[in-house]
Formats: structure tokens, C-alpha cells, sequence
């Protein structure tokens, strides 16, 4: 299995330069990339794949010489972004994917780092080509010759380096792998310990605007006329079909969380309480929580898996060292000032509802 260390990053600036360069390409060939699958398929109808993309980069070059500023493995990342964003949409299990803007495209990734003779040269240091050698504070010892993946992340002012490790497969570890903690997202559907997201998708989004919109408009209708009825009608079957969209969605999505997992942990919520407090009342009864924390508890019992409900309470408010980093419904990122950790606040609450899980079940 892989585990990730997260270190915090110290570059130079003329690095943090280059790196944000390196984002800022890269956005670019993403969204360039993007929108060449969309023209050679709405003018065409001819489908580009990743491996046509991948065949182009060295024409690409030669055209914008800038690119040659990006380590040529990066840049196969982003193309295999985009195409993992085309593939989860083609599942259905995202929205249609979007054009990155500068503040949501924030990492780049070496997928297949090089000797580690020569990665980590020096105590404390990693060497990223085409960046440099950078100092990182290494804050946990971790197997150099196993690491299997470099990502680097911006946070703000802040950098960080995910590095992935690829661990023996133990008994033990195979438990923890095959567990899985679940968080209400606030920005999306779910959050998950294992750092993905669930988006709600975009066609449920847009049944429910449209039905919003036939409620306001029978809402204007004279009592007992004609054109009510037949507004009313209306009504009922966009309804229908939302409601079928939206189960239909948290089938999906409950099965392929099922299927993966030996042991689904969520938090036991009260969701009347959380209703009340507006802000979130729209996205928790909308994402119909509830509904899927239903689906996830039968069909883990169906295929024989463990479901684990914890105590809701303080998940968003501590870290897994056990520190309280205390934050609004505004911030975002969970930030800890006692171990370092900083990650996306839900992904955190997934960990922590995990963990908690964990401690239960043991
Ligand atoms: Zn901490």
C-alpha cells in the first residue's frame, strides 16, 4: 500500500519563482488541453485521448519554448489530470470538468521521481528537476527507496511536499488501508480520509435550480386555473426526476465506497440541529446526508462490511495528534501548530472521524 509524508517546504526565492512558474504553466497546458479535446470533439466529433496529448508535448515545445521550463513527467501529469477529471465525469461520479483558475490549480506532480541518490542527496534537502535542490523539514523518518511519488503543493504563502511511499503489505496495514472515514463536505458532497473528494455533479445541480424555478412559477399562478394544473404538473414531474437523479447519485456513490472498503466510518449527526443553522441547511439537506448514510450502513451490512458511526463532536475542531485547532465555517484549511499538518479542513474531519473509528472497533 502508499502512505504519504507531508513536509513542510523552504524554498529560496528564486525557487518559490520557478514553482509558481511551474503552476502556472501547467495550469495553462491543463486548460489548453482542455479545451483541444472540446473543439476537436464539438467540430469533429473526434474523441482525444491522453496518449494523443502525451505524443504531442514535443511538438508543443517547439511551438511555446516556455513549457521546456516544466520537467517533461509534470507535464504528463497534468494531461493525466484532465484525463482522470474526463474519466470520473464519463463514470458519472463527478461534474463535467471545469477550466482551473490560478487558485485552484496549486500542485504539481513528479510521478515517477528519480534515483534516490540523487532526489534526496542531502540530509534534509529534496531535489526537484527544473527547481532545484529545496529544504524541507523532515519531521518523520521515511523510506527513501520506496518513494513512488513527489508532489509538490501550495498553501497560500506556504509550500508543502507530499511524498508517497510505497509500504509493505501487512496484515495490519491492510486493515487500516481497507478503512475509510466519510466527512460532510462543505465545498463539495464528501470528503474522505484517503484525501479524494465527492462533488455533487453538476446535471443534479441543474435539475435542482430547474425545479426551484417551476415551484416559483406555479407559485404565481391563479387558484383554480387551468394554467395552474397544468404548472402544478410541472412541478411534480421535475420532482420526480430530481429525486431519482439524486438517489440515483448516492447509489453510485455508496456502492463504489462500499466496494472498497472493509470498514466505513461516518459521524452520528444530528441533523436537525445542523438545519437549523442556515448556512449549512443547504448543502446538508440538498446532498441528502442522511439518505446516504442509510445506503452506506445496508449495503456494508449486505457485502459483509463493518459500518462504524462515531460522536460527532469536535471533529472539525481537533487534529489527529490530538490538538485543538479550533476554526469557523470560513477557514478552509486546517492548520496545526503543534505537529505541522496542513490539509483541506474536511479531509482532516475524515481522518479524525477515522481514526476515532479505528479506536473503537480495536
Ligand atoms: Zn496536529
Amino acid at each position: 500500500m502508499q502512505i504519504t509524508f507531508q513536509f513542510r517546504l523552504y524554498p529560496t526565492p528564486e525557487q518559490e519563482q520557478q514553482m509558481n512558474r511551474t503552476l502556472d504553466l501547467c495550469r495553462k497546458l491543463y486548460n489548453q488541453a482542455k479545451e483541444q479535446r472540446e473543439t476537436a470533439y464539438n467540430q469533429e466529433g473526434k474523441t482525444i485521448t491522453y496518449a494523443m496529448q502525451q505524443n504531442d508535448l514535443p511538438a508543443l515545445k517547439k511551438e511555446f519554448p516556455a513549457y521546456k521550463e516544466v520537467h517533461s513527467q509534470v507535464l504528463q501529469d497534468c494531461l493525466q489530470r484532465l484525463d482522470d477529471a474526463y474519466q470520473r465525469f464519463f463514470r458519472g461520479e463527478a461534474g463535467y470538468p471545469h477550466y482551473k483558475s490560478a487558485d485552484r490549480y496549486v500542485s504539481f506532480t513528479y510521478p515517477q521521481p528519480g534515483a534516490v541518490q540523487k532526489t534526496f542527496a542531502k540530509e534534509g534537502t529534496v531535489y526537484l528537476p527544473k527547481i532545484g535542490v529545496v529544504k524541507m523539514n523532515v519531521h518523520r523518518p521515511f523510506d527513501r527507496v520506496s518513494v513512488t511519488q513527489i508532489n509538490v503543493k501550495r498553501y497560500g504563502e506556504r509550500w508543502m511536499i507530499n511524498i508517497s511511499v510505497k509500504v509493505p503489505n501487512t496484515e495490519v496495514m491492510q486493515a487500516v488501508e481497507s478503512a475509510v472515514g466519510i466527512d460532510v463536505g462543505l465545498s463539495s458532497f464528501a470528503a474522505l480520509s484517503d484525501e479524494t473528494k465527492v462533488d455533487n455533479p453538476r446535471y443534479l445541480r441543474k435539475a435542482e435550480k430547474r425545479l426551484r424555478r417551476a415551484q416559483r412559477r406555479l407559485s404565481r399562478k391563479q387558484r383554480n386555473s387551468r394554467n395552474r394544473q397544468k404548472a402544478k404538473r410541472k412541478v411534480a414531474k421535475t420532482h420526480q426526476k430530481v429525486a431519482r437523479q439524486r438517489k440515483d447519485f448516492l447509489h453510485k456513490q455508496s456502492y463504489r465506497i462500499v466496494q472498497g472498503h472493509d470498514l466505513i466510518a461516518v459521524e452520528q449527526l444530528k441533523v436537525r440541529n445542523m438545519v437549523r443553522n442556515r448556512r449549512l441547511a443547504k448543502s446538508i439537506s440538498d446532498a441528502g446526508w442522511r439518505k446516504f448514510i442509510t445506503y452506506l450502513s445496508y449495503k456494508a451490512e449486505r457485502h459483509g462490511k463493518r459500518f462504524v458511526q462515531v460522536p460527532a463532536h469536535g471533529t472539525s475542531q481537533t487534529c489527529l495528534c490530538g490538538a485543538d485547532v479550533p476554526k469557523t465555517l470560513a477557514v478552509r484549511v486546517h492548520e496545526c501548530k503543534r505537529c505541522g499538518l496542513i490539509q483541506d479542513r474536511d479531509v482532516v474531519s475524515a481522518k479524525i472521524i477515522l481514526q476515532r473509528a479505528l479506536k473503537i472497533s480495536a
